[in-house]
């Protein structure tokens, strides 16, 4: 099997964004390989000659809404220890958050390589919050633009070695 990136953060930073173009290249989800679960969304990339699965988390429907905080922390939980390397998400807009430090002593705890991508940075310049993000704990904050793709070079060339 090929090496599991997860995608992870509060709703709404722009994970599935990212996956979109982390998978692109591919462009194929994949839809029933044996003990993956359906609550999370995988999809095959490959940059350069490396070839990865990419776990996007969020994508679930609740049937309760008081369901969904607990569920989301179980299936962020669930994909961090399934995945051999993380790339976690922030919001260069909305600055550092109260979820997004819980979700970061999860990842401390994990033992996992974890990844900081600051997203949403495209036209700040230096002006995102990165003292704050860089106090998570979690190593040097990398701004990206999921959406526009600035960044994300610089973020996987830091993540394919750690695979
Ligand atoms: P998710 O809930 O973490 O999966 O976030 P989504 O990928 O669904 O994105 C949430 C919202 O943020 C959408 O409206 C996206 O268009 C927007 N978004 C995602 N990436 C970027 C980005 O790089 N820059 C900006 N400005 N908006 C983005
Ligand atoms: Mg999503």
């Amino acid at each position: 099997m090929q090496p599991i990136i997860a995608l992870v953060g509060r709703p709404n930073v722009g994970k599935s964004t990212l996956f979109n173009r982390l998978t692109k290249s591919r462009d194929a989800l994949v839809a029933d390989l044996p003990g993956l679960t359906r609550d999370r969304q995988y999809g095959t990339g490959k940059m350069g000659e490396r070839a990865y699965l990419v776990v996007d988390t969020g994508g679930f429907e609740p049937e309760q809404k008081e369901g969904i905080v607990a569920e989301m922390a179980r299936q962020t939980r669930a994909a961090i220890d399934e995945a051999d390397v993380v790339i976690f998400v922030v919001d260069a807009r909305t600055g550092l958050h109260p979820e997004d430090e819980e979700i970061a002593a999860y990842l401390r705890r994990s033992g996992r390589p974890v990844f900081l991508a600051v997203n949403k940075a495209e036209g700040l310049g230096d002006q995102f919050p990165a003292a704050d993000f860089h106090a998570l704990g979690l190593g040097e904050p990398e701004p990206i633009s999921a959406a526009h793709g600035s960044g994300v070079a610089e973020l996987m060339a830091r993540v394919l070695p750690a695979l």
